[in-house]
């Protein structure tokens, strides 16, 4: 009963208000001993992996999984490359295939006299 006489400064009343309707969830930052990022000087949970404000690594766990990440992003580029390599060849032997099959029913729509014409 105390907490909502305790609460009703500044924004912390709406806040309460959210959690209490399960819309935010209190973070678990100890304002008193917070992390702070050493990039932007924000504070952070003492487990955060990540800087809240610039994304900054904060822990091993952290670095551990942006390296991850990293490698997961890599490995996809290899991939599309490969499929794009792949997809060009199949693309290229098709087109030289259609050129060789329009070419061969002109070449039989030709008629002889009009092929030797030229070499007299
Ligand atoms: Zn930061």
């Amino acid at each position: 009963m105390s907490q909502k006489y305790i609460h009703y400064f500044g924004n912390e009343s709406s806040e309460s208000l959210l959690e209490a309707y399960g819309i935010v969830i209190k973070d678990k930052m100890d304002t008193l001993n917070p992390k702070i990022c050493p990039s932007c000087d924000t504070g952070n949970t003492q487990d955060a992996k990540f800087c809240q404000k610039c994304s900054m690594i904060m822990s091993f766990e952290g670095y551990q999984e942006a390296l991850e990440s990293q490698k997961e992003k890599e490995s996809e580029v290899q991939r599309l490359q490969q499929k794009y390599e792949q997809d060009m060849k199949t693309m290229q032997e098709a087109l030289r295939q259609e050129m060789r099959n329009q070419i061969s029913q002109l070449i039989t729509k030709l008629k002889p006299e009009i092929i030797t014409e030229g070499l007299t």
